[in-house]
Formats: C-alpha cells, sequence, structure tokens
C-alpha cells in the first residue's frame, strides 16, 4: 500500500518536497513516540514534526482540549480578535518565561509558521531602530520566507533565489567540533565573540549599527549545536552595551526541548525579542513573537495576516504548556538526553564514524564522518554525507525515524518528543547502534 501513495506523491506533488524524499513513508495513525505506516510498521518517531510535538502525536491531554473547543460552540477562527481561551493562554505564556522578561514584555501573534514570527520580529526592530543591517550566524536557520532564507546560513534551499533582503553580515557560530578558526574546543567561543566585537567596533568593517543580532541558543537544522552559555551571556553584553536589540529564535527550543523551559535560560540572560513556534501550537500552526515593550513602536496594522487566531492550536498549545509546566518535563528532558548522549557515546566507541556527540536536553546531535581520521587544514575530520544517509535509510529499515541535518549533512538529528521514556531510549539507541555497525 505504500507503493501506490508514495508513486502518486512523487507524480503530483512538488519537486520541492524535502522530507518524503529521505523519509518515504506513508503514515497512517500515530500515538506518543509511535507512528504507523500503510502495512502496519511501527516506526520510533525521532523527527517528532521537527521539534513540534512535544508531548508526542495524539496526546491525551491536547486531544482533550481540541475536543472541549469543538462542542462548545467557541469559534475556529476570529482574526485577531480577542477570546477568554486566548487570554488563558497569553496568561500561561507570560507565566512561563521569566518574571523580569514577562514584566516589561508585550506579545504579537503571529501567521501559522515560525517563518512568519521572524518577519515579523524583523519588521519590529527595524521599525523601533530605524535602522536597517542585521546581524545573523553562519549555519542558523530561520524559515522559508524571503526574509528569514536571507538571515538563514547556507543550507542550499538558498543558491538558486535572487535578490535575497540586503545587510545581512553572517557572523561565525560557536561550532567547536568544525571551529571556524581552526582551534576548536573552548577557544571557538571566545574567538566568536572577540572578532564580533571587534568587526563591531571597526568602521572599515562595513558593519554599520545593526537593527538585531539574532541566533539560536541551539543550532537546530544547523545541526544540534549548542552554543556555549558563556557565549552567549557574551552576545548579551555586546549587543546590549551597543543597543543591538538581541532577537533569540527559539522556534525549535522553546517550550523544555533543552531541559530549560526556555533555551536563553541557561545563560541566565534575558533577550529583547523571543520567537516561538513549533510545540507552543500543541501540534497545530501558531507562531508568536515577545518583546520588550519599549520596541513597541510599529504602527497598528504593521504586522497583519489573516491566520493570526488560531482558536484551536491555541487551546492545543495552553494544553502542552501546561502539562509541560506541571509535570516538570525539562527535568525530564534533562535525565532523558543525559541517558540518550550515554548510550550514544557507547556506540561511538565501538564503531570508527562517529566523530561528536553533542546538545542540549532533547536536541542532541551524532556527526558522521568519514573513519580515516584525516584532518583537513581546518584541523576537522572530512565529514560524509553519503554515510549518513546510508545510516538514516538503515535506521529507517529498522523502524526509527531520524532527520539528517548540518551543513555538510551528516548531523544524525535525535528530536524525540520529550515525553519519551526510558525504555523508549534505549530502544532508539539499540536500533540506530544496529544500524551503524
Ligand atoms: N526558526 C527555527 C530555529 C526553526 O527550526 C524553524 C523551522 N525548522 C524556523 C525558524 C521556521 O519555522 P517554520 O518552518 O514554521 O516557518
Amino acid at each position: 500500500q505504500n507503493t501506490r501513495y508514495l508513486q502518486s506523491q512523487s507524480e503530483r506533488e512538488s519537486n520541492a518536497r524535502s522530507y518524503p524524499r529521505r523519509l518515504p513513508i506513508v503514515i497512517k495513525e500515530a500515538e506518543g513516540i509511535h507512528i504507523t505506516d500503510m502495512d502496519g510498521k511501527v516506526y520510533y518517531d525521532c523527527l517528532a514534526g521537527a521539534g513540534t510535538l512535544a508531548l508526542g502525536h495524539n496526546h491525551p491531554v491536547v486531544i482533550e482540549a481540541m475536543q472541549q473547543l469543538l462542542t462548545s460552540k467557541h469559534p475556529l477562527h476570529t482574526l485577531d480578535l480577542t477570546t477568554p481561551l486566548k487570554e488563558k493562554f497569553v496568561e500561561e505564556v507570560f507565566a512561563s518565561l521569566p518574571p523580569s522578561f514577562a514584566q516589561n514584555a508585550k506579545i504579537q501573534f503571529c501567521g501559522p509558521t515560525g517563518g512568519d514570527a521572524i518577519e515579523a520580529a524583523i519588521k519590529l526592530v527595524k521599525t523601533a531602530t530605524g535602522k536597517r543591517s542585521i546581524l545573523s550566524f553562519q549555519g542558523g536557520y530561520h524559515g522559508s520566507t524571503h526574509a528569514a532564507m536571507s538571515l538563514s546560513g547556507t543550507l542550499g534551499q538558498k543558491e538558486r533565489v535572487n535578490g535575497l533582503i540586503p545587510d545581512v553580515h553572517f557572523m561565525p557560530y560557536p561550532y567547536e567540533y568544525r571551529c571556524p578558526f581552526g582551534i576548536g574546543g573552548e577557544q571557538t567561543h571566545q574567538i566568536s565573540s572577540s572578532y564580533i566585537e571587534n568587526l563591531l567596533d571597526d568602521p572599515e568593517s562595513g558593519i554599520v549599527s545593526p537593527c538585531a543580532m539574532i541566533f539560536e541558543v541551539v543550532q537546530g537544522e544547523g545541526g544540534s549545536i549548542p552554543a556555549p552559555v558563556e557565549w552567549i551571556r557574551e552576545m548579551r553584553r555586546i549587543t546590549q552595551e551597543r543597543n543591538i536589540p538581541l532577537i533569540i529564535d527559539e522556534v525549535q527550543t522553546g517550550l523544555g526541548r533543552t531541559g530549560k523551559l526556555y533555551a536563553f535560560e541557561h545563560a541566565g540572560i534575558i533577550p529583547d525579542v523571543l520567537v516561538l513556534s513549533k510545540a507552543i501550537g500543541g501540534s497545530l500552526p501558531l507562531s508568536v513573537v515577545i518583546y520588550n515593550k519599549e520596541l513597541d513602536q510599529w504602527n497598528p496594522g504593521a504586522h497583519i495576516g489573516t491566520f493570526r487566531g488560531n482558536q484551536m492550536a491555541m487551546a492545543a498549545g495552553l494544553a502542552t504548556l501546561r502539562y509541560i509546566r506541571e509535570h516538570h518535563i525539562p527535568e525530564h528532558v534533562t535525565q532523558m538526553g543525559a541517558l540518550l548522549v550515554e548510550q550514544l557515546q557507547h556506540i561511538q566507541q565501538q564503531t570508527g564514524c562517529i566523530g561528536d556527540i553533542r546538545g542540549r536536553g532533547l536536541m542532541i546531535g551524532v556527526e558522521i564522518v568519514n573513519d580515516q581520521k584525516i584532518m583537513d587544514h581546518l584541523g576537522h575530520y572530512p565529514a560524509h554525507p553519503q554515510l549518513a544517509s546510508l545510516i538514516q535509510q538503515e535506521c529507517l529499515k529498522r523502524g526509527l525515524i531520524l532527520e539528517v541535518g548540518g551543513r555538510h549533512s551528516t548531523v544524525m538529528r535525535f528530536l524525540p518528543p520529550l515525553i519519551i521514556t526510558q525504555e523508549q531510549v534505549l530502544e532508539v539507541t539499540r536500533i540506530f547502534g544496529e544500524a551503524v555497525t
């Protein structure tokens, strides 16, 4: 049965489709961490809607919240007119933020996707500062809309699109394993921050007072690369001293994924602008921007769009966020993440192709390299995208869905639902180990 649907998909659907090329499965049903295909084969889903499904597929509290809404004559669509449900959602989101951020913050509902919220964030800071150049980071990913894509690193998709937004300056991200300065380890983040500070203070660098700096605290699509907390604090200091609004993109890291409700909390900093999507809609489309009130200088109507009042997503998101907070899911994520890393390290010791294991919480990346152990001139082990792709296929055959990401398409990305159990971590890593071997 799978084959028939897949054939029809490749004939009718756009050439731009991406996930289905690498994951040729047809999903019949799903529950928790599991999905079942048309032929009855069951998979562990460690892609989880690219990190969206914090509570896994069809979690009872999410389903119940949606059923209640459907049977209550509650409007499903309201543009951005308000409802008691929306008020409750906003209250829960604000209660989940560090108080020093929440007490000075405002929220803007955006269109259904993370990309749309990134567009809003950029327009917000451009309006408030009157400036235009933006500091972004190599390997970052912020979405597929025009501006969001312009801020993203080179992940292939930009290649053939002309006329992206100008004045985006790409800074080196503290990617320790593939250090852009050819050194690695802790020195990566120290050099990255001095380099950025130096560029900002040098009139000849061509970077004239930016309207914002934007980054992910853990780069997601770029290969699950966590920025060291010292580096994050340095970025906060550098931007604060120069009055540059700091936008933190937590579309993927938000709501407990990294072991804190928000990943910026690891560094004890407060951003000026926080971008959320994915898990915030409890598996339905929703995105928001939360920002310091002082930036709220745009005109009414400056960021509009029809689908900013997705009531069903608010019901699902509210149930998800409540569950995450009430059940201390971030602590569970920390424990399961540590177990996952420990198991992956055993596999690393037994095989020769795992170069690096890294991440935070349940956002873990495993970098696949050539086992020759010959470094290039920058001190990097050669990336091995064909082997990564082969491992992905071997995992799929054995019932494990993993995405491959990273700048060189060599990072096996573990993004399971946050409610993954200890037994499931062991089973997922057992399958992965078998596939790698
Ligand atoms: N920012 C980050 C960090 C993301 O991971 C993504 C999606 N993978 C986006 C923005 C864009 O979100 P969307 O695909 O919903 O537009």
